[in-house]
């Protein structure tokens, strides 16, 4: 028999409205599961308790025909999710203590659908990485492995890796993710998952710790595009809380997860993304993409986005730019540590000194600096500037097409410590991602196969703003021609 832990949402669902098992049963499943993987650090907090004590509730409210969409599901939030009462600590030592007297609209919205909510999980610091190892709660483990090299742990991607490896090792059915570069998308490729960012202003940010707070944008992540499209639908919706909420309704995914075939659909591929020296295996990938798309009746047009190869430059101006303002308010006053000094300007040190990690503190120094009275017009106006180009190149190329196809990341999953020395080598893992987030742009990736070392790879779809549901149908579609259903070898129990 199936396990339960190996259930789609969707699946689940099914199964608790027909009786075949009930929410204390499927939450009971997940906790032992979180218990045999601890070895993952996949969470930073753990509200087993309190999920056992709300599986009950969805049992009854299951009785009742008072179910939410999501009732009983065991999901987990990523730790920069402002959770009422539950430490929230970003992955950061200067969040020490923190429990928010608030949750955030997203997380809030999960709830009351009646998903319940194992814990909290670790991510890099604020948000910054792409491999989950600049977390002060130490770095995550992928739990897939290479086949010739099983002893050596892998990373999960970042940001959002303890999402990522929490989802994979059936820890939890589904998790909220943040993308502010890429960090909801990457991930999900380097675990073989689907990750979906949503259009910048669909998710609120009201409640999420703030990174960058042009980019930020929450997203689900999950095992398969129709579970990544039940979230989303929870997840968005205008916020008044959120000033750059969108005013839309929420589009009904459900023809789109149904849809078959992309007949009538084009779909551009970007020339520019064919960058020099790619892992030959990524692009086999993509081709091996393109051929999927053409069979499902979408015709396949090159387009071209001039300004792609200033894309990486532009967001780690604009990314540390936001940060630095941001992460201003963590002073030792009002939130968390606090390390006691002679007087008030050495306690801000003193406190900012400890409570930062090193990555952390170079955005902050580039940040500062791109923003300085001397600086802001050659970095930080440009950097605005070139933004708005790569902006109209998307429009220009969504006059021709409806979506792009490309690779998510140019690698599979790589080794803890690999990257770590050098932190350009780790910005170039966002090369294909951020792109669509200067733009604000709905992108999702999806498991395409795996390299030859038995490593997931991601195919990236990137849409029209607000045309989220055409995202979701693409992928469901090639979702459907990849067939993956390769798991890792390594989930406990
Ligand atoms: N890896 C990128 C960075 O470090 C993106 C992170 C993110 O999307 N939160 O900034």
């Amino acid at each position: 028999m199936t396990k339960l832990t190996e259930l789609t949402i969707t699946a689940a669902l099914l199964g608790l409205k027909t009786k075949q098992f009930s929410a204390a049963e499927l939450v009971a499943d997940h906790s032992a599961a979180i218990i045999a993987s601890r070895s993952l650090n996949a969470f930073i907090t753990e509200t087993l308790d309190s999920a056992a004590e709300r599986a009950k509730i969805s049992d009854q409210k299951y009785a009742a025909g008072t179910a939410g969409v999501l009732e009983g599901i065991p999901l987990g939030y990523k730790d920069l999710f402002c959770t009422k009462g539950v430490l929230t600590t970003a992955a950061s030592h200067i969040l020490d203590g923190f429990k928010p007297p608030y949750d955030s609209t997203v997380t809030a919205r999960l709830d009351a659908a009646g998903s319940v909510m194992m814990g909290k999980l670790n991510l890099d610091e604020f948000a910054m990485g792409s491999s989950n190892e600049t977390s002060f709660y130490n770095a995550v483990t992928n739990p897939w492995r290479r086949r010739s090299d099983p002893n050596t742990p892998l990373v999960p991607g970042g940001s959002s890796g303890g999402s990522a490896s929490a989802v994979t090792a059936e820890m939890v059915m589904g998790a909220t993710g943040t993308d502010t570069g890429g960090s909801i998308r990457q991930p999900a490729a380097f675990c073989g998952l689907v990750g979906f960012k949503p259009s910048y202003g669909r998710c609120s940010r009201w409640g999420v710790v703030a990174f960058a707070s042009s980019l930020d944008q929450a997203g689900p992540m999950t095992r398969s595009v129709a579970d990544a499209a039940l979230m989303f639908e929870v997840m968005a919706g205008f916020d008044p809380l959120d000033s750059t909420s969108a005013n839309l309704p929420v589009p009904d995914t459900r023809a789109a997860v149904a849809s078959t075939d992309l007949k009538g659909v084009k779909i551009g591929v970007p020339k520019e993304y064919r960058i020099d020296g790619t892992n030959p295996e990524i692009i086999a990938m993509w081709e091996e993409g393109v051929r999927w798309a053409k069979a499902a009746g979408a015709k396949i047009l090159e387009v071209t986005l001039p300004h792609t190869k200033y894309a990486l430059p532009t967001y780690y101006v604009i990314a540390p730019a936001e940060a630095s303002a941001n992460l201003a308010r963590y002073d030792g006053v009002r939130y968390g540590l606090r390390v006691p000094a002679a007087s008030l300007d050495e306690q801000y040190e003193a406190t900012r000194a400890a409570g930062f990690g090193a990555e952390v503190k170079r955005r902050i120094l580039i940040g500062t600096y791109v923003l300085s009275a001397g600086y802001y017009d050659a970095y930080y106006r440009k950097a605005q500037q070139v933004r708005n180009l790569i902006t109209r190149d998307f429009t220009e190329a969504f006059t021709k097409v409806d979506l792009l196809l490309t690779p998510t990341a140019p690698s599979s999953a790589f080794a803890i410590g690999d990257k770590t020395m050098d932190a350009v080598t780790m910005y170039l893992n966002d090369v294909f991602t951020v792109p669509a987030s200067l733009a604000g742009l709905p992108a999702i990736s999806i498991p395409a196969k795996l390299d030859s070392a038995g490593l997931p790879l991601g195919l990236q779809l990137i849409g029209r703003a607000f045309d989220d549901a055409m995202v979701i149908r693409g992928a469901a579609v090639l979702e459907k021609s990849a067939g993956f259903t390769h798991r890792p070898h390594s989930i406990a129990g």
